[in-house]
């Protein structure tokens, strides 16, 4: 079975075409800069365990013309990885909102294109251009079956004390004001993983899940289902970020908008782009932060301390909402690269059990590697992100 998944951002699109009968890769990229004059087309063509990699920059006016030539990168008689369009078996689709009406995948319609529209108001970013990829490819590849994957839906088993703000009753019911979480696919991909690697039933294990990227969030996994999360409404909120603020008093927004001169647009740039990591230090990748920190500059060294202070405290507040914990997962760029990081976010947890080997920590792997010592009750592992493949196997379950 071949299944196309597809991540249609605002001026983006990511796919990856998976052949499900081995859960490989055949072929995938992005589509950058979509609607500028010059849009960078990255595409991997993945042939034997060889990968061969093309990058053109041409404009691209649309994401329907992207998708349109994506289809024809796909079966290029010389370069692509399938005679026809109609091989594709399904199109699995990263929508990131779906409220409260999606706790699985679903098969689109009408009424499902009408949900996702309806939750626009909750994610103007990215619902809008996901709903975008969905049209594009119904009109593009007529017949095929498109499937939505939402970001908050392996949230949705949260109970209504993890998920409510304390704020007037009537602001969920009426504005669905309360915590949603974002990188469902991400920590359901990796809690499933864990399991395995664990040697246990997914309903058997608790986990605390570490998404440390660009975006960063964790989340509380009780018997493979999500208990709690850090991201809140919106993905602005929990552990400090790349740029993003996450938790701060919400009293400051007031605050600010009172003694400065910033309009609301402005400030949510300031709390979206201007902070974070970078916010303290001017920088956000954290490899760059790392090596400023080296050369002695001290906001760089402050900004790792706070975000492995702000992961460290995750982990033992959910330590203590799940009671039971059997290991800690950490993925995404950061998560799976950086052994600073993950050695001080575990600093001192042996009381909890969780207890890091610096020489495993260290390692540097593209597959899964346990990074706990030997007499560490709770096990660490490394886990590589892969949600466009959770985004295939869900499909899988929906056309099979
Ligand atoms: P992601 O959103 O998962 O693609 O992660 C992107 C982030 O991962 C980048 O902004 C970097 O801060 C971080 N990252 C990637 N590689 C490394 C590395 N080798 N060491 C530390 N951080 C890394």
């Amino acid at each position: 079975m071949k299944i196309l998944v597809i991540n249609a951002g605002s001026s983006s699109l990511k796919y990856r075409l998976f052949d499900m009968d081995d859960a490989s890769v055949m072929t995938g990229g992005v589509l950058e800069r979509i609607g500028e004059a010059s849009a960078v087309w990255t595409h991997t063509i993945f042939i034997q365990g060889n990968k061969k990699k093309l990058v053109r920059k041409q404009e691209i006016k649309n994401h329907k013309i992207g998708l349109y030539l994506v289809a024809g990168q796909i079966v290029d008689p010389e370069t692509g990885v399938i005679d026809d369009i109609a091989q594709i078996d399904a199109i699995g689709h990263r929508v990131v909102q779906g409220g409260e009406a999606f706790g699985s995948a679903i098969l689109i319609d009408h009424a499902v294109k009408q949900a996702i529209r309806d939750n626009n108001p909750l994610a103007p970013l990215h619902n809008p251009p996901n709903l975008i990829g969905i049209e594009v490819a119904e009109e593009l590849f007529p017949g095929i079956p498109n499937i939505a994957i939402f970001d908050t839906e392996f949230h949705q088993t949260m109970p209504p004390k993890a998920f409510l703000y304390a704020l007037p009753h009537e602001y969920y019911t009426q504005f669905k004001i309360r915590r949603y979480g974002f990188h469902g696919t991400s920590h359901k991909y990796i809690s499933r993983q864990a399991a395995k690697l664990l040697g246990k039933n997914i309903d058997d294990v608790n986990l605390i899940t570490i998404h440390l990227g660009n975006g960063c969030s964790i989340c509380a996994v009780e018997k493979g289902k999500c208990k709690d999360t850090s991201m809140g409404m919106t993905p602005l909120a929990g552990i400090m970020m790349g740029t993003r603020t996450g938790d701060i008093d919400p009293a400051i927004i007031g605050y600010l908008l009172k003694h400065t001169h910033m309009s609301i647009k402005e400030l949510d740039t300031v709390l979206n782009k201007k902070s974070g990591l970078k916010g303290i230090c001017g920088l956000n990748d954290m490899r760059d932060i790392h090596e400023a920190a080296e050369k002695g500059n001290r906001k760089a060294a402050l900004a790792v301390d706070m975000f492995c202070y702000q992961v460290k405290k995750y982990i033992g507040a959910y330590a203590a909402v799940l009671g039971n914990l059997d290991a800690v997962i950490f993925t995404a760029g950061i998560g799976e690269n950086d052994d600073i990081v993950r050695a001080k976010a575990c600093e001192n947890l042996s009381f909890l059990g969780i207890k890091i080997d610096p020489e495993k920590n260290r390692l540097k792997q593209s597959r899964p590697f346990a990074i706990h010592a030997r007499d560490s009750r709770v096990q660490v592992w490394v886990i590589p992100a892969n949600e466009e493949l959770q985004i295939a196997k869900e499909v899988m379950q929906i056309v099979r």
